[in-house]
């Protein structure tokens, strides 16, 4: 009579759980290598989609005198009474036009919001802005993530009647009741104001379309200014010198400069960095191009710069500090930066 194996013997238990444990990393590494190299195709795709864009007649979108930029919300704050967090938002004065850029994040659905807490805090009306830009559909520049999922965007819980507005993204965004035009290419927007047109990027986590916003100040020139920088600096700076004449002035805004953290941690991992920057997980962005992006920015003799704490470390804000001294501003919820002032803020 031969002897059948006990089910329940330890030995077998263990080489159960082995087998099966062994079966599940395989299973995974199977499925990340579909992944990676899906990614890796689409990131080609996209690529040969840039290099094959229309390159427009440079755009003629007159000037403005004025030009203030109020961050409403970042990652560093001027006072601990006004909220920060992981999301972008601010609010730009030109000579006859106030700018919302981007709608933050608001993170824990809070009500009313910290963009919402932020603008009362400091004494801006929803009815003095005009225009909504939106450099593009990431939960952190469009009011959240349901804002996100619904494809659209939202300043907190409650959508407001926006019906008034000229809204601008950089997507197919809806919104109701009012009307969002997607920009597609580089656009004068209005007097003194464009949209660099989005530039499409293949992160690990997705494609984004990231558009910036110009404004080009009398007398001094261009003034980018970047949501999330996704688009990458290169290419801003390539498409900014094919689309118009005007010599840049400024930057003003985040880049993606997670380096050596970013300030997103996902379950353990350093999101910022490892998915949404460089090309993949293992070849994220390094010091070293950072270096050499810092570098072309010195060679345009910038009058004006700003780099936000929102994707980019502090390590390496200090260095941008460090390297252009006295034309750097430090971007802060709550701090004006006057690029051509001609009013009073508090
Ligand atoms: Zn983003
Ligand atoms: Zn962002």
């Amino acid at each position: 009579m031969s002897k059948s194996k006990n089910p329940f013997c330890i030995k077998t238990i263990f080489k159960k759980i082995f087998l099966g444990f062994g079966l599940f990393l395989i299973i995974c590494f199977l499925l990340l290598g579909v992944f990676y190299f899906d990614h890796k195709n689409k990131s080609e795709l996209v690529e040969k989609e840039w290099n094959l864009r229309k390159i427009p007649i440079p755009l003629q979108i007159g000037t403005t005198e004025t030009l203030s930029i109020l961050p409403l919300i970042n990652w560093h704050g001027s006072n601990s009474d006004l909220k920060m967090e992981l999301g972008v938002s601010y609010l730009i004065k030109i000579d006859n036009h106030n700018i919302l850029f981007d709608l933050g994040q608001n993170k824990l659905e809070e009500d009313p919001s910290p963009l919402e807490r932020n603008m009362r805090l400091l004494k801006i009306d929803q009815n003095d802005i005009d225009s909504i830009f939106i450099s593009h559909g990431h939960f952190d520049h469009v009011g959240g993530r349901r804002w996100e999922k619904e494809n659209s965007f939202s300043f907190g819980n409650h959508q407001r009647d926006l019906s008034n507005k000229l809204i601008f993204a950089s997507s197919a965004l809806q919104y109701p009741g009012a009307v969002v035009k997607e920009i597609q290419e580089p656009s004068r927007l209005f007097e003194g104001a464009a949209s660099l047109g989005p530039i499409p990027r293949k992160l690990f986590i997705g494609r984004i379309d990231e558009q910036a916003l110009v404004i080009n100040v009398k007398n001094k020139g261009l003034v980018i200014i970047s949501g999330c920088g996704h688009q990458t600096l290169p290419k801003i700076l390539q498409r900014v010198k094919e689309s118009f004449s005007e010599p840049i002035y400024g930057i003003i805004g985040d880049l993606h400069y997670p380096v050596p953290s970013g300030r997103l941690n996902i379950l353990g991992l350093n999101a910022q960095l490892l998915f949404a920057s460089g090309s993949d997980p293992f070849k994220p962005i390094s010091s070293e191009e950072i270096d050499s992006e810092i570098n072309s920015l010195k060679e345009l003799n910038l009058g004006a710069i700003g780099l936000g704490g929102h994707d980019s470390s502090d390590e390496v804000i200090t260095k941008f500090k460090e390297t252009f001294g006295q034309k750097f501003h430090t971007i802060l919820v709550g701090k004006w930066i006057h690029i051509a002032q001609t009013f009073k803020t508090k």
